[in-house]
């Protein structure tokens, strides 16, 4: 894979992204997807269980968990972030060497101080969707719940904390922003299909 790096640019920066949210692994970032390997690697209290809706067909979403570099102060399921910064983001960049680093944060090429900098394009939530079970035990493991009962409760804490934010004319952070995009103008209202039934329509498709 090829991976981007520019410490220059980067440190004149200060880590736009980094603030922003911590980066995505991919499951190839892990030796083992045994849920024991994966469990020592969350109570190092570096990476949480995270992941993103998606529109898969015909106004349908499903929502795909992922691992991702923790955000400060963030759970170890985080489904419905509140975003960065990053856990690993110091005065001096990024804490961890380039070999432990989440490969999607290696797939963004600097191209602009304070960002937004160009992505390469890597489908993350395919080569994700083959390890949803696995997350979704791990999400009932640490929360007793099921991911979409988790998904629903982050957000309509979330939203609380938004109407709050708003009625005290509190400017939103851009993960708020994007918060209310997503979980209020896409979700509400659209049929949710697990990822386990996304994979067997996609056979069908
Ligand atoms: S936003 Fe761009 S320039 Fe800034 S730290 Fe991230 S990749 Fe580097
Ligand atoms: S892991 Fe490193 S590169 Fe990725 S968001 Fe955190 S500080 Fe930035």
């Amino acid at each position: 894979m090829e991976k981007y790096i520019n410490y220059e640019m980067c440190k004149k920066c200060g880590g736009a992204c980094c603030k922003q949210n911590g980066c995505v692994y991919l499951p190839k970032d892990f030796k083992s997807f045994e849920p024991s390997e994966i469990i020592k690697e969350l109570d190092k209290g570096k990476i949480s269980i995270s992941g993103q809706p998606v529109n898969f067909y015909n106004n349908k979403w499903t929502y795909i968990p992922y691992l991702r570099a923790r955000n400060k102060g963030a759970e170890i399921v985080d489904l419905i972030t509140y975003g960065g910064p990053c856990i690993n983001l110091t005065d001096s960049g990024c804490d961890l060497s380039e070999d432990k680093r989440p490969s999607c944060g290696l797939l963004v090429k600097p191209t602009k101080i304070g960002g937004p900098c160009k992505r390469m394009k890597e489908d993350v939530g395919m080569q994700w969707l083959e390890y949803s079970g696995v997350l979704e035990s791990l999400i009932k493991f640490y929360t007793n719940k099921n991911m979409i009962d988790v998904i629903a409760s982050q957000i309509s804490e979330k939203i609380v904390e938004i109407k709050k934010k708003e009625n005290n004319n509190i400017p939103l952070s851009e993960m708020e922003k994007l918060n209310i995009l997503w979980y209020c103008g896409i979700i509400v209202n659209r049929p949710y299909y697990g990822p386990d039934e996304v994979k067997k329509m996609m056979l069908i498709y």
